[in-house]
């Protein structure tokens, strides 16, 4: 059984922050990651609005920083998986596939996954020409026919990466008017990236790989077929809160944390993506990190009088 002042349940901007936080106050902190540390990082091809960082870097590259500097000040790693847990008076019991973990609080900082269109096509030819990770598959279709389904920050962004692949790239929203910031949508109207704008992706077709999309419009339902090579899809994302209480829950399943990050559940914090917050990027998680490793922290002091 390890015993530890802060577990934190997921190695993205989030959980890596507060590790280094958590670890820098001088209090215990292990790490929970399935994987790899680095969660959306992974898929950061450059970060150039992270403030201080002036040449843009890859996600990689400042995920592997953050897990160092956590490291550095003593933060401990498990490569394991969360299952459950339980809280008897101050302590929380945690159970991972491999391990037992003894502690007094949990901060929550396991992101959010893709959303998925569920539309005919889209699992038959996942990873044959559909993605969901515009750096991870865009080189794979250079100079090639692009799709691009969704019109936030996401698409946006990917469809300016793709763009630089290939000069065929085609953005499909099914409003008229962008989700994304409004920098990011003249840089695309400014670009050589052609729009369907009211449209929205009705089937994936190909026969040993994607071939073409079927669209509607969401004006007067007819329907197109465009050819494609690759259909990248940006639809959102889903926090994975699947292990949680839904008390602990907002209405779109995302963890309801106050601005101490702190849960209804005492000891309890979240974090990141995964969290209730307005705005969903590296600087705001790595922030989020910081607060609950601190208010953690105060808590312990508090359940044990200062005496720890
Ligand atoms: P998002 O903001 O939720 O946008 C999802 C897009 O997918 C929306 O435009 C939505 O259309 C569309 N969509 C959802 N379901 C669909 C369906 N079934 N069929 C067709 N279209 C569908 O998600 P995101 O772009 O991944 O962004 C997530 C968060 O990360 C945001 O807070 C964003 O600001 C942040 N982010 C920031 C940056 C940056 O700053 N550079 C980069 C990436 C992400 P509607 O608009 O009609 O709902």
């Amino acid at each position: 059984m390890i015993k530890t002042d802060i577990l934190i349940i997921g190695g993205g901007a989030a959980g890596l922050a507060a590790a280094q936080y958590g670890a820098r106050a001088g209090r215990t902190v292990h790490l929970v990651e399935k994987l790899a540390t680095g969660g959306q990082f992974m898929y950061i091809d450059k970060i150039e609005n992270y403030p201080g960082i002036v040449e843009p870097i890859s996600g990689f590259e400042v995920a592997d920083r953050m897990l160092k500097q956590a490291q550095n000040f003593g933060a401990n790693i498990i490569y394991d998986e969360f299952i459950s847990f339980e809280k008897k008076g101050e302590k929380f019991f945690v159970k991972l596939k491999n391990e037992e973990v003894e502690t007094f609080t949990i901060i929550w900082a396991t992101g959010a996954v893709h959303r998925h269109l569920d539309i005919p096509g889209e699992e038959e030819f996942s990873g044959r020409g559909v993605s969901y990770c515009g750096t991870c598959d865009g080189p794979f279709f250079r100079g090639k026919r692009i799709m691009v389904i969704g019109g936030g920050d996401t698409a946006l962004t990917d469809a300016l990466y793709l763009s630089k692949l290939s000069d065929d790239v085609t953005l499909i929203h099914r409003r008229n008017r962008f989700r994304a910031q409004a920098n990011l949508v003249d840089q695309v109207k400014n670009s050589n990236i052609k729009l369907e704008m009211e449209y929205r992706p009705l089937e994936i077709l190909g026969d040993d790989k994607v071939t073409s999309i079927k669209l509607e419009s969401t004006v007067d339902k007819s329907t197109k077929v465009l050819d494609a090579d690759a259909v990248f899809i940006f639809a959102g994302m889903l926090p994975q809160t699947d292990l949680l209480d839904k008390s602990l829950l907002d209405d779109w399943g995302y963890v309801d944390a106050n601005q101490k990050m702190e849960t209804s559940l005492k000891g309890f914090y979240a974090i990141g993506d995964v969290r209730n917050t307005p705005f969903r990027q590296v600087v705001t998680a790595a922030s989020d990190g910081a607060i609950a490793a601190h208010s953690a922290s105060e808590y312990i002091d508090e359940v044990t009088n200062n005496k720890y």
